[in-house]
């Protein structure tokens, strides 16, 4: 098969609204994003639904080996007719690694083309105010890698550098006080004005300004961490003046979801569709065949260690990747990211008990799994099957939810917080990173056998400045939610906030991914 080709696409600082019309027209057309840590889910939304989401960003202390990994990944999916994004935070050629991937796929003969983006090392200063070529202050810019600095220093001609007007580190946080001193030593004035600029454009943006001999103990003091941006040059001194007022780009949150991002409306819908409309995805989640399929294993192997004939395995296999959550590789088949991420017990985002509890409630696979010990043909005793634990499958679904809530309120002036329900530690957690100020208490009423006077018995204090309900719908008698409402309203203060994080739908139906959401 002729290679499908490989788009190396800069998606500037992360925001959604940054990015070229370019991007976002191959974002929506792409069969496979591949993409890095500093990509926004908002992003990564625009992406079509059908299309594979694979993260690649590298985490800390492993450098290396990883590209390696991006490159084979990227052949290998350009070689299966797939057109692929590969999309970097920024511009894809400016510290992005962007020319090795490029070079790679040109030696391996796969068509690629480079989309470029706004790159931080423009944009984080434009961010703070700062005009990095002001006509007053620089004829010139330099944009220099802040890593070179812990090294001997040989590929960095640094008395050079001092001379140029306005200089921005990129990868500069580890490095502040070398970088200052370096500059210093061949000459340029401690007085020099120099800021840094964290996360320009998300939820955290943060701006520290100082001069060459002060900003590495700032940095230190303010706890500046990457990704930040330096700029040292006179261009700084202007920021004030040059600072708007409030601006139309939004500020997004950006929290540690980054790292962990959740899945899209159509990811759910995906995993939605499976699980209503295929005992299939059931019978494979209680055999863990997803554990099984983290790395690529042949049928001949996998049967035996699911405990199923190879024949009926096959053909459940053949559905799951119809279902787009497995792939059949050369080397056998194995988890897409999606099942990788949501569908096995190891991983911290699993759905798992809560599909199977979805699944138990509204179906049997008993059937299903009778003809999958025992073959077309043969005959086996069946399997013992059981529901998940009662409340397993909701509290999984609460924790996944609760930063997607949590992320739509406004709690900053609330006072005290009353979080009543299921997922009260991921609503903990949740909370606690935009607002550490918060106190928040959590009870789960629904252990109990008289949730009323579990939530009167927690709220005596009184006064919260928000109840947050979760799983109310589903865990309560039709009487008893009202008798839950007005018992939330007492305990709260006035003018209080009240949040009902539910389904809205029985326990029996799992529902639309976007009310899900919702
Ligand atoms: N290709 C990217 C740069 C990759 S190197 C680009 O063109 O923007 C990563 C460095 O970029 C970080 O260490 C930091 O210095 C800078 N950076 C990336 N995103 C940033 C942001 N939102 N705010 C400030 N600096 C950022």
């Amino acid at each position: 098969m002729k290679p499908a080709k490989v788009y190396l696409v800069g998606a500037g600082p992360g925001h959604p609204e940054l990015l070229t019309v370019k991007a976002v027209d191959l974002l929506s057309s792409g069969d496979v994003i591949v993409y890095d840590r500093l990509i926004q889910e908002e992003v990564l939304a625009l992406a079509k639904p059908s299309a594979e989401r694979i993260f690649m960003g590298k985490s800390v202390g492993r450098h290396d080996s990883r590209q390696d990994e991006i490159h084979e990944l990227l052949a290998r999916k350009a070689r299966e007719g797939k057109t692929v994004v590969r999309l970097k935070g920024g511009d894809p050629f400016v510290f992005g690694r962007g020319g090795e991937e490029a070079e790679f796929l040109a030696a391996e003969g796969i068509p690629f083309e480079v989309i470029p983006g706004v790159s931080s090392a423009l944009a984080a200063p434009l961010s703070a105010g700062i005009a990095v070529t002001h006509r007053d202050a620089a004829s010139a810019v330099a944009i220099v890698t802040g890593h070179e600095a812990r090294k001997d220093q040989n590929r960095l001609d640094w008395q050079a550098l001092s001379r140029i007007d306005t200089l921005v580190f990129l990868m500069a946080v580890a490095n502040v006080r070398r970088i200052a001193e370096l500059l210093m030593a061949e000459g340029r004035s401690p007085e020099t004005p120099a800021a840094i600029v964290q996360m320009a454009f998300w939820h955290d943006e943060h701006v520290v300004t100082a001069t060459l001999g002060t900003i590495a103990d700032e940095v230190e003091r303010a706890g500046v961490k990457p990704p930040a941006t330096l700029v040292v040059g006179e261009v700084v001194r202007l920021r004030e003046k040059l600072k708007g007022s409030e601006r139309d780009l939004r500020r997004r949150p950006d929290s540690r979801s980054r790292f962990e991002p959740s899945p899209g409306a159509d990811q759910l819908l995906r995993l939605a569709t499976g699980a209503t409309g295929s005992q299939l995805l059931g019978f494979a989640l209680d055999v863990a065949l997803f554990d099984a399929l983290e790395q690529a294993c042949p049928l001949a192997a996998l049967a035996p260690r699911v405990g199923l004939d190879a024949g009926a395995l096959e053909e459940m296999l053949e559905a799951l990747v119809a279902l787009g959550l497995v792939e059949s590789t050369p080397d056998g088949f194995r988890n897409l990211e999606i099942a990788s991420r949501y569908l096995t017990s190891a991983s911290e985002q699993s759905l798992k008990a809560a599909l199977l509890e979805q699944v138990a409630s509204s179906t049997s696979w008993q059937a299903l799994a009778d003809y999958g010990r025992r073959g077309p043909a043969g005959r086996v005793a069946g399997i013992p099957g059981g529901a998940p634990a009662d409340g397993a499958g909701r509290e999984a679904l609460a924790r996944f939810i609760a930063p997607a809530v949590v992320e739509r309120l406004d709690l900053a002036a609330r006072g005290p917080i009353l979080h009543v329900g299921w997922g009260g530690g991921a609503y903990v957690d949740a909370i606690a990173r935009r607002w550490p100020e918060l106190a928040v208490t959590t009870c789960n009423p629904f252990h109990a056998p008289d949730p009323l006077a579990a939530l009167q018995a927690h709220g005596r204090t009184g006064g919260f400045g928000c109840v947050v309900l979760s799983g109310l719908l589903a865990s309560c008698a039709r009487g008893e939610v009202d008798r839950l409402l007005a018992a939330a309203a007492a305990v709260s203060s006035d003018r209080g906030l009240l949040v009902l994080h539910d389904a809205f739908l029985p326990g029996s139906v799992l529902p639309p991914a976007d009310l899900l959401l919702g």
